[in-house]
């Protein structure tokens, strides 16, 4: 199958509210139509495109048509005041040998290739083919303010384009409607008009047509979609051991023949944590908000620590995504507890368990952990704006 597309971009941009019209205004650092006709690059039948234009925004089309369609013939095409003056233009420029036209809104950038495919295949079987969609609003017919009719929605459907036709069903529909002095908004108008049948295939509904100011904002987060606001925060703490002192770790006291020296319970996996989430906002460490100075952190359960650092996390909008920490420790076993210390861990963090991960290693009996003079644990947190 040999197929032209025909793109009507003559129009103003009267709807949009701008001087620029709507073909060329910028969308995610290209122009509207660059995106259109990217879109049929895929599509191995495009032979050739032409494009109806105003000769002030033609170079703008020949380097985007240069850029997404380098492989098919170019052909520019003066506009007319309406779309079907425009169509028809393109028409009579496009190749006679092109078995099916495709018509396609310059301002419609997010035809698939699956798509434009299925109306030209359809189009190429029965003459004509227009992709629609069920219509989904209760449509009412009214006038003067007053509705006269609740319409039955079940039998409607709102067309888009490509609109692919046999070029010379076209050609035939275009003749007839001039000397009938019929116009039409789309190109399945005026082949009724003829007398010939159209297939309806299956639509697209993000085959938007860019109309009013929000669409284009809607397109752009579409096509540059924003980066999510997350942050990560790293901890480190590390307290020598001693003897007659408990051992606390992640939250959970672990028999042993000695435990953490420091001012609270000195749980270093819980304050490396801590130090993660408070650095992941950048809000200092936990000595510059549990000092060790102060006798209400004396012998202090570093949960609450944990817990203060996810209240500032709230207080800032932000909630935890997850964490990941490791503890540096010769002995004791780790692992038998580690269940417990991340649903302690997930529970101070509103999180759920499988969001906190807990890693032991020994220091293969090197440096201060190797000769159980002290542990250290290392963390990472992630958070997300709530
Ligand atoms: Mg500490």
């Amino acid at each position: 199958m040999k197929a032209s597309l025909l793109i009507p971009a003559a129009g103003s941009g009267t709807r949009m509210g701008a001087d620029i019209p709507k073909p060329f205004l910028p969308l995610a650092g290209e122009p509207v139509i660059g995106h259109t006709l990217r879109a049929f690059a895929e599509v191995e039948a495009i032979r050739e495109v032409v494009v109806a234009v105003s000769e002030a925004w033609a170079p703008l089309v020949e380097s985007q048509l240069r850029r997404h369609l380098p492989h098919c013939r170019h052909v520019l095409v003066d506009g007319g005041p309406e779309r079907m003056r425009s169509v028809w233009n393109a028409l009579q420029a496009s190749s006679p040998d092109a078995d099916v036209v495709a018509v396609h809104d310059a301002v419609r950038p997010f035809a698939s290739a699956d798509l434009i495919r299925r109306c030209l295949e359809a189009a190429m079987v029965h003459g004509a083919a227009l992709p629609g969609v069920p219509v989904t609003d209760t449509v009412k017919r009214a006038e003067d303010g007053r509705v006269r009719e609740t319409v039955d929605r079940s039998r409607l459907f709102a067309v888009q384009t490509p609109q692919a036709v046999r070029r010379q069903w076209l050609i035939d529909a275009y003749g007839k409607a001039l000397r009938d002095g019929v116009s039409a908004t789309d190109e399945a108008g005026l082949v009724e008009h003829l007398g010939r049948p159209v297939r309806l295939v299956e639509g697209d509904r993000a085959n938007i047509k860019l109309t009013y100011p929000d669409d284009m904002a809607a397109a752009e987060s579409r096509l540059n979609p924003q980066v999510p606001d997350i942050r990560i925060g790293y901890g480190y703490d590390v307290h020598p051991l001693a003897p007659g002192r408990r051992l606390v770790l992640g939250g959970v006291e672990i028999p042993h023949d000695r435990g953490l020296l420091g001012h609270s319970d000195a749980d270093v996996l819980l304050h490396a944590i801590t130090d993660a989430i408070l650095g992941a906002l950048a809000l200092g460490d936990i000595g510059a908000h549990f000092p060790d100075t102060e006798a209400v952190n004396r012998d202090r359960d570093s949960r609450e620590f944990v817990r203060g650092a996810v209240d500032l996390v709230r207080q800032a909008g932000f909630r935890v995504v997850n964490i990941d920490a490791t503890l540096v420790a010769e002995k004791p076993k780790i692992l038998p507890h580690v269940p417990l210390m991340r649903e302690r861990i997930a529970a101070d963090a509103a999180i759920g368990p499988d969001r906190v991960s807990i890693k032991a290693t020994t220091n293969e009996k090197m440096g201060f952990q190797g000769r159980m003079e002290g542990m250290s644990a290392m963390a990472t947190a992630l958070l997300a704006r709530v």
